[in-house]
């Protein structure tokens, strides 16, 4: 079924009864990249929205709902579902953080009777086993839905498969991998944990425009809508060297409205008494872990602060411990000048322990000296699916490894 929408119908003759109307924005659209704004009359705009109500459309929307909790659900996926009946969504929820009900509960909540022969859409396999909270299969053969559509299915062990088998048992119409690709990048992270047990890890770092890695961020990335504020309040933690702690005044955070903030992974390698740390920014409360060789004494003394002491430090022993934390995704912040990050790469060439790199290049020339550099032993390798975009004078390259 396909609904055009009428945006601002400011002429009688474009709109539902003008087929040509779509067409022509669309070829816009094909051109410019952007919604077609057209003249009619010499004085009016207006603007023509064209959607095709499918399977897809609604999965769609089920997957910008699950977002509404980015950085907040882990260890738990990212989960949005609608529930549709006669063309229309008469339900829709989203997973908020652990330990509240999943995206199922709230969208059949939001729909009441009208849930009964009505379609859910879910953006993740329903879960099939009691946790904190009742299996959502329950809830909707409950509620008598007549179908349900599956965006992917849990690679969680207690769940693969077993809540499509429930529903398809009890007589629902299941139909699996609508938009899995969108649905799988939306929760790459916890797909990743679930099958490895450790944290997604992505590179980030700043390159000048003569090829050095420098201890700068572009204008604007820090602030609120900038790339690297939205990231940090994305990634459950991130890694910060202590060669790195003596350059900041505090420690990173998020400014995106709302956000929840990362763990502050602290590598206190080489530290053998005590360590000082930055302030916090206001925003945060101290959710820092520091790895450390011997017992050292953190200071400021704060709640919230954990000590973990192992033998030697590495990249795969840290995510370990974070994975086991519940930790989806860990950006590790790789900062002009710090041996400390360096290190932790080249000791972990073989184990493929990062998943994904951002590169965010300067329009400035760098003459600062001792600038490091990145592990040049890794394995030969080509990123896949490159993407770049603009941000503010920077340009951002970011791919998969
Ligand atoms: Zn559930």
């Amino acid at each position: 079924m396909s609904n055009c929408f009428l945006l601002s119908p400011t002429d009688p003759s474009l709109g539902r009864s003008n087929p040509g109307a779509h067409v022509l924005r669309r070829r816009a659209e094909a051109k410019t990249g952007t919604p077609a704004r057209w003249s009619c009359g010499g004085s009016s705009m207006v603007r023509v929205r064209c959607e095709t109500r499918d399977d897809a459309f609604y999965m769609r929307k089920c997957v910008e709902l699950a977002r509404t909790a980015v950085g907040c659900t882990s260890p738990n996926p990212m989960v949005g579902c609608v529930i549709v009946k006669d063309g229309e969504i008469v339900g829709q929820g989203f997973h908020p953080k652990a330990g509240q009900p999943h995206a199922e509960v709230f969208a059949l909540k939001d729909a009441g009777s009208l849930a009964e022969n009505a379609t859910a859409y879910v953006s993740l396999e329903p879960c099939n086993h009691y946790g904190r909270t009742p299996p959502c299969t329950e809830a909707l053969i409950c509620a008598k839905v007549k179908q349900v559509v599956v965006g992917m299915v849990d690679p969680n062990p207690i769940v693969a498969s077993k809540g499509v088998e429930r529903l398809r048992d009890s007589g629902i119409k299941v139909t699996v991998g609508v938009e899995e690709m969108l649905c799988q990048k939306l929760n790459e992270a916890y797909i990743h944990r679930m099958l490895t047990g450790r944290p997604f890890v992505t590179l980030r770092y700043t390159l000048s425009f003569n090829g050095r890695i420098i201890n700068q961020l572009g204008k604007g990335a820090e602030e609120n809508g900038g790339y690297y504020s939205k990231l940090l309040r994305e990634y459950d933690g991130i890694i910060i060297p202590n060669d790195l702690l003596m350059k900041i005044s505090t420690l990173p955070a998020s400014h995106e409205t709302g956000a929840n903030q990362p763990f502050h992974i602290v590598i206190a390698k080489g530290v053998r008494s005590s360590l000082q740390l930055p302030a916090l920014s206001a925003r945060s409360k101290a959710k820092i872990i520091v790895f450390a060789e011997d017992d050292i004494k953190v200071e400021p003394e704060m709640e919230g602060i954990e000590i973990v002491v192992l033998e030697k430090i590495t990249l795969s022993s840290i995510l370990d411990y974070c994975g086991n934390r519940g930790l989806c995704s860990i950006v590790l912040d790789f900062r002009g000048g710090s041996e400390c990050l360096s290190e932790l790469l080249e000791d972990n060439i073989a184990e493929n322990l990062v998943q994904k790199a951002i590169m965010e290049i300067l329009p400035i020339w760098s003459t600062s000296e001792g600038t490091s550099q990145l592990p040049s032993a890794w394995k030969s390798l080509t990123l896949r699916n490159l993407e770049s975009r603009t941000s503010n004078e920077s340009v951002l390259v970011e791919g998969y490894i």
